[in-house]
C-alpha cells in the first residue's frame, strides 16, 4: 500500500521544486501517493484562505506533509500559515540538519538543531505600558517555558540521538541570567539527560559563548536542543557554516503530524526562471522518508543528491553553477 503524503508546492519557485522533488522520488521508486493540496497565495487563490480548511484536513488524515515555501499574504483577516499549522498540530519540535557536502571554511559539520517551537519568546504574549502621557513608554513580552513543553523536546532530542546513532546531545540556554525560564529548561534538561546517561554523552553551553563556539569549532557539536529564539537564530548561524539556505531542509513535528520543508522562501526575484535549487526540499523529502520508515530511499537519493554536488558538473546558480532546476533534477536521477 502506497503511504498517503499531503504535498504543498507552494509559491514562487515552490511548484518547481515541488515538482523536481517528486520527479526524484518518484524515479527513486518511493511508494508514495500524493494528495495535492494548495496553501500561501494558491489558497487565497483558490479558496480566498492562505490555509485552507482542505488542506489542514488532508494532512489530519495523512499526518505527514512535504511543503514548499508560502507566501503569508500582507492584509488583514487572513490567518497566519505557519501560527495555524504549528497550532492545529502542535508542532513542537523544529528539527534542522546541516552537514558539510563540499568542504568550505569547516570540513566536517553534522549537526543537527532542534528548537522548542510553541513556548519561549514567541507566545504572542505582548504588550505597551503607559507611563504618565506615553502610551508606549515601555513593551513587555512574555516567555512561558512550561516543564512539559521543556520535558517533550529534551527528550525528543534524546530519542532523535538514539534513533539517529548520534554521541552527544548539547543543551543551549540562558540559565545564568533567565534563573526562572532558562532554570526550569535547564533542570528539566538535565533531569532528561539522566535517563540517556551512558547511552548518550550530555552537556551545557550558555546561548553567547554557543554562538562563539559554532564559529570557531562547529565539528565538536552533534545534537543540539534549545529553547524557541535560541532555536531561531542558531539554526541559521548552523546553515550558513554548510553553505546556506539552498541546502537546509527542516521538519516540524507534533505528536499526530509532521510537516517537512525547506528552510528557504519563495524567492520571487527568481521564480519561473528554472534556475532555484530544488536540494533544500530534496533533503526535506529525504527526512520525510526516513519519517515514514523508507531509511533506504532516503539514503539512496540523499547520496545521488551529494554526489552530484561534490562532482561539481551539474550545479545550480547559487552553488556557483549554471545549470537550471530540471537539469540538474535530471543529473540527481542518473545517480539513483
Ligand atoms: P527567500 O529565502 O525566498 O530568498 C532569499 C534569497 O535566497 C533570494 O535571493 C533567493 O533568490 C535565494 N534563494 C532562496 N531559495 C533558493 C533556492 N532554492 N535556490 C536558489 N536561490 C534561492 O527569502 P525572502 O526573499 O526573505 O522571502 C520571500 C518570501 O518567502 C516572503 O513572502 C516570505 O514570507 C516567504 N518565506 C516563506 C518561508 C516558508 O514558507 N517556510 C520561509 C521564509 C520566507
Amino acid at each position: 500500500m502506497p503511504t498517503p503524503v499531503t504535498l504543498i508546492p507552494g509559491d514562487g519557485i515552490g511548484p518547481s521544486i515541488a515538482d523536481a522533488t517528486v520527479r526524484i522520488l518518484d524515479a527513486a521508486g518511493c511508494d508514495i501517493s500524493w494528495d495535492r493540496q494548495v496553501a500561501g497565495m494558491a489558497g487565497v487563490a483558490r479558496w480566498n484562505d492562505p490555509i485552507p480548511d482542505a488542506t489542514l484536513d488532508s494532512i489530519k488524515q495523512t499526518r505527514v506533509a512535504l511543503k514548499g515555501p508560502l507566501e503569508t499574504p500582507v492584509g488583514e483577516g487572513f490567518r497566519s500559515i505557519n501560527v495555524a499549522l504549528r497550532k492545529t498540530f502542535d508542532l513542537y519540535a523544529n528539527v534542522r540538519p546541516a552537514r558539510t557536502i563540499v568542504p568550505g571554511r569547516f570540513e566536517n559539520i553534522d549537526i543537527t538543531l532542534i528548537r522548542e517551537n510553541t513556548e519561549g519568546l514567541y507566545i504572542g504574549v505582548e504588550h505597551y505600558v503607559r507611563i504618565g502621557d506615553d502610551p508606549r513608554a515601555a513593551a513587555e513580552s512574555v516567555a512561558i517555558i512550561t516543564r512539559q513543553g521543556s520535558e517533550r523536546i529534551v527528550r525528543y532530542a534524546f530519542e532523535y540521538a538514539l534513533a539517529h546513532d548520534r554521541k552527544k546531545v548539547t543543551l543551549v540556554h540562558k540559565a545564568n541570567i533567565l534563573k526562572y525560564s532558562q532554570g526550569l529548561f535547564l533542570d528539566v534538561g538535565r533531569m532528561v539527560a539522566r535517563e540517556y546517561e551512558g547511552r548518550i554523552q550530555f552537556e551545557e553551553r550558555i546561548i553567547d559563548a554557543m554562538a562563539m563556539h559554532l564559529v570557531m569549532r562547529p565539528e565538536q557539536f552533534d545534537v543540539v536542543v534549545t529553547t524557541n529564539l535560541f532555536g531561531d537564530i542558531l539554526s541559521d548561524e548552523i546553515s550558513g557554516l554548510v553553505g546556506g539556505l539552498g541546502l537546509a531542509p527542516g521538519a516540524n513535528i507534533g505528536k499526530n503530524a509532521a510537516i517537512f520543508e525547506a528552510v528557504h522562501g519563495t524567492a520571487p526575484d527568481i521564480a519561473g526562471k528554472n534556475v532555484a535549487n530544488p536540494g533544500a526540499l530534496v533533503l526535506a523529502a529525504c527526512m520525510m522518508l526516513e519519517h515514514i520508515g523508507d531509511v533506504s530511499n532516503a539514503t539512496r537519493i540523499r547520496d545521488a543528491f551529494e554526489s552530484t554536488i561534490r562532482e561539481g558538473m551539474v550545479l545550480t546558480r547559487d552553488l556557483g553553477g549554471t545549470a537550471g532546476t530540471d537539469a540538474f533534477t535530471d543529473a540527481v536521477i542518473a545517480k539513483l
